[in-house]
């Protein structure tokens, strides 16, 4: 029997909840967002914000030369999970089964529910109203037999979008689906198809499992059952988050130590925008992370440390020094303060 995986996505979340409780912003481009004098990045805007290019992730500097007039939010991050809580409430009355996966995002496995007779496309539509309803913000739902599918699908009709991929129709709508839309399929697996002339799931269809292994080693058979619309990978109720990284695997090697300082920034971006999305948990420390040419890895850890550009290039080069080969991937990320950690911080003497 197939699943039912939704896959709900609050639309432009924190700019959401800005133009909620101001409807004056609501007309003219906003972000949330780091200055740009702190080399901050943009966490979420609106849409006539995009309309100027600028997305999230996006250094506040660039944005702000795209759009001079651009309204400008640090962001109130209680306000934004206290509307983040009251959506999960909302999921869990359909089912115990939601997995978040940030502040404004979650997977729900509905494939038991009884309510709206069963029906998923039902029960996706009652979850927007009532989050509107409710909450005042517009989420994008998808739903799909798998979660890879049901996360395409909320994206498909964003904003306030509605898609549903059942199960008679996961063989057409994968064929024409392009492989960058595949789940782990980074700019450099995208590079590489692409010089394989593979562009569409029905290209990568084509290729033999064998094939993609030599190519690909694990990452190969993934591709193959991805290109078929197959995705076992079940919804996890929620569990603690450790850590927040972002990493980068090169096209071709970096061949030496300052080629790796020039990687550092973006990724420190990439780093803060999740952050960003995780509402700016408390770090306990950074780490670094360094695959070389060998795979070999290296992994190095600072206590206490905060998660700013300097701090990384210190740590990088220690780590860096352990082998001082051609790198083949750069990581960096923060140590979060676990809840375990917080309530013994919290308890009197
Ligand atoms: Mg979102």
């Amino acid at each position: 029997m197939s699943r039912k995986i939704l896959h709900a996505d609050c639309d432009c979340f924190y700019a959401a909840v800005e133009m909620r409780d101001n409807p004056a912003l609501r007309e003219v481009p906003l972000a949330i967002g780091g200055s740009a004098e702190g080399r901050g990045v943009i966490a979420t805007c609106n849409y006539p914000a995009r309309a100027y290019g600028i997305h999230s992730a996006m250094p506040t500097a660039r944005a702000l030369r795209l759009c001079p007039h651009l309204t400008l939010l640090r962001g109130d991050f209680d306000r934004y999970r206290e509307a983040s809580r009251q959506i999960s409430a909302i999921f869990h009355e359909l089912t115990p089964l939601v997995e978040p996966l940030s502040l404004d995002e979650a997977f729900l496995d509905v494939t038991e529910v009884t309510r709206f007779s069963g029906s998923a496309t039902w029960m996706a539509r009652w979850l927007k109203e009532e989050c509107l309803k409710r909450v005042g913000i517009t989420v994008s739902v998808g739903a799909a037999p798998s979660k890879f599918l049901a996360k395409i699908a909320s994206d498909w009709e964003k904003p306030d979008g509605l898609t549903v991929i059942s199960p008679s129709q996961v063989d057409d709508f994968v064929r024409q689906l392009p492989v960058t839309k595949l789940h782990g399929v980074g700019p450099a697996t995208a590079k590489r198809l692409q010089a394989l002339d593979i562009d569409t799931c029905s290209d990568l269809q084509t290729m033999p499992l064998e094939r993609l292994l030599q190519e690909f080693g694990k990452f190969g058979r993934r591709l193959f059952e991805l290109a078929r619309g197959i995705d076992d990978r079940p919804v996890r109720i929620e569990r603690e988050r450790k850590s927040v990284s972002a990493e980068t695997t090169f096209a071709s090697d970096l061949p030496e130590l300052a080629l790796c300082y020039a990687e550092l920034a973006p990724l420190c971006e990439r780093l803060d925008a999740r952050l960003a999305r995780h509402g700016h948990p408390p770090v306990a420390g950074i780490f670094v992370k360094v695959r070389f040419d060998d795979f070999s890895l290296t992994t190095l850890d600072s206590r206490g440390g905060l998660p700013d550009l300097e701090n990384f290039a210190a740590l990088m080069e220690q780590a860096w020094a352990r082998r001082a080969r051609p790198v083949r991937l750069l990581g960096v990320g923060v140590r979060l303060v676990t809840d375990d950690a917080r309530r013994q911080l919290s308890l009197p003497f």
